[in-house]
């Protein structure tokens, strides 16, 4: 692993919050544990009065699964981070607290806006440019704003602190290994960038189903619903590098560019009751467990109509693309977890007479999580040499030794903003969903039911949307 830490200090906003003790330093401890981040200091922040040794219980205990798989030095480096680091009880949305903390950390500095999205919102308003230590990296979460607007205007806030390649709009979706499995299998194979295009893909989706319902978290979720939560932020990321055309580098200038120009060409197109579905779970059993109704879990409002599945069909207008369905899913408390993106190639013009047994085209498949890659092909099999069997080809992708934060928390920490997502991207992201959330509020596409640990609501998934 390369040392080329930037980052001194780590000032994680939110310390006492979910994301920070479910996630973000559980990926931290991975991180240090196989040698990244250097002499990095962690510091907590937040509103909660807590005492130097409940912050560093929850450090330890974070750390505790990675220390006990780490060698030595991965020990060591875990050990210094926990006992120097510290907490500091503020409020970050008042004027002075924060820059103070500040100025007395070493630099640079990433701080991480591990807070409400309005908190986050509020606190950098109040901070000044001068007030941040040299070379500050800001990390903001999701949801990056509420829409176009509030996104545009959140960029402007934090384009008045920092330049843009100091800002982290995080997308842990976008760790290392899967972006990059995806770009080197795409560019990497002289057979592949020739078909890879509308002459020879049908179409092309995009799956993120999870066997997880609600777990607790209605208070976020009620108000996002699936397409904001998992569509907006994520799949549309995906999807973007998967359409891209060949970038000359691999570095976050072109790489950006190329992400940005797909999404600026991608649009959802009305009639939004062809192009879209939505639908929300009942309910049902998940494994062992039995769900309750979406609508009567604790803290749900079920006049929201939030959705817990959505569909959507994207259409890339431009001369690789135009009239290939890009079909984005997403759905919770699903029976079966699938979280892959599927290409399915158009049938060959013409089979030779005499052959027989062929009746679905190629697919490829490139799982995340297990990371793999699967290409379907039809050959003369076992038995009779003119009956075409299917068979797969199977390979195993470079599975990331890191949690997801790991991999986010290694490109801030090392200054490279490679993997986050830039501000123009995050407005156009918005601006994709804007008219299918219109639609949907004003009751133009019908909210559908689905039984937790089903496999959705009736015809699905849609096989000619759009
Ligand atoms: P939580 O509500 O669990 O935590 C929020 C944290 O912010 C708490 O530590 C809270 O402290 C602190 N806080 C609130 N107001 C202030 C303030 N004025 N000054 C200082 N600290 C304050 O939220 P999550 O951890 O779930 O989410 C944080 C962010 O991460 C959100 O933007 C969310 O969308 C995003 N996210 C969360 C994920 C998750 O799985 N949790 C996944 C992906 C993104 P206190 O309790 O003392 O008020």
């Amino acid at each position: 692993m390369t040392s080329k830490t930037t980052v001194k200090t780590l000032l994680i906003l939110g310390a006492s919050g979910d994301l920070t003790g479910r996630l973000l330093l559980p990926g931290l401890a991975g991180l240090l544990a196989s040698g990244g981040a250097p002499g990095l200091r962690l510091v907590g922040a937040g509103s909660d009065p807590w005492s130097p040794e409940q912050w560093s219980e929850r450090v330890d205990g974070a750390f505790a699964a990675a220390s006990k798989d780490a060698d030595s030095q991965g020990q060591a480096a875990l050990a210094a981070v926990a006992e120097s680091t510290r907490y500091h009880q503020l409020d970050v949305t008042a004027d002075g607290p924060l820059a103070e903390l500040l100025s007395q950390l070493e630099g640079p500095v990433a701080i991480y806006f591990a807070l409400p999205p309005h908190i986050s919102q509020k606190a950098c308003e109040v901070l000044h440019p001068e007030q941040l230590p040299a070379g500050t990296r800001l990390v903001m979460e999701k949801p990056f704003g509420s829409g176009t607007e509030s996104a545009h205007e959140l960029n402007k806030t934090l384009a008045a602190l920092v330049p843009e390649d100091h800002i982290h709009r995080v997308d842990h979706f976008l760790g290392k290994a899967t972006v990059l499995n995806i770009l080197g299998f795409r560019f990497a194979n002289r057979f592949l960038e020739p078909v890879w295009n509308r002459e020879h893909i049908e179409k092309v989706e995009v799956i993120f189903d999870e066997d997880l319902a609600l777990e607790g978290r209605a208070r976020y979720y009620d108000t996002a619903g699936a397409l904001r939560d998992m569509i907006q932020s994520h799949l549309l990321h995906i999807m973007a590098f998967l359409a891209i055309d060949p970038p000359a580098t691999i570095d976050e200038r072109d790489l950006r560019d190329a992400v940005a120009t797909v999404l600026r060409a991608s649009s959802i197109k009305a009639p939004f009751s062809a192009s879209t579905r939505r639908a929300r779970y009942t309910a049902g059993t998940l494994g062992e467990r039995t769900v309750p109704d979406y609508a009567a879990e604790e803290g749900v409002d079920p006049s929201r109509n939030t959705e817990t599945l959505a569909e959507v069909c994207v259409n890339i207008d431009n001369w690789r693309w135009k009239g290939v369905p890009f079909i984005l899913r997403s759905g919770k408390a699903m029976g079966q977890r699938r979280k892959e993106a599927v290409i399915t190639f158009r049938p060959v013009p013409h089979l030779p007479k005499g052959f027989s047994g062929l009746d679905s085209p190629n697919q490829l498949r490139i799982g995340f999580g297990p990371d793999v890659l699967e290409l379907d092909i039809d050959v003369n099999g076992p038995g009779d040499i003119f009956t075409l069997d299917r068979a797969s080809l199977v390979t195993e992708l470079n599975a990331p030794g890191m949690l997801p934060y790991g991999e986010v928390l290694e490109g801030i920490l090392n200054g490279d903003p490679l993997l986050s997502v830039r501000g123009d991207t995050a407005e156009d992201c918005w601006r994709i969903i804007e008219p299918v959330l219109a639609a949907w509020a004003n009751g133009d596409v019908p909210l559908e039911e689905y039984d937790a640990g089903s496999d959705g609501p009736a015809n699905w998934p849609t096989s000619d949307v759009g």
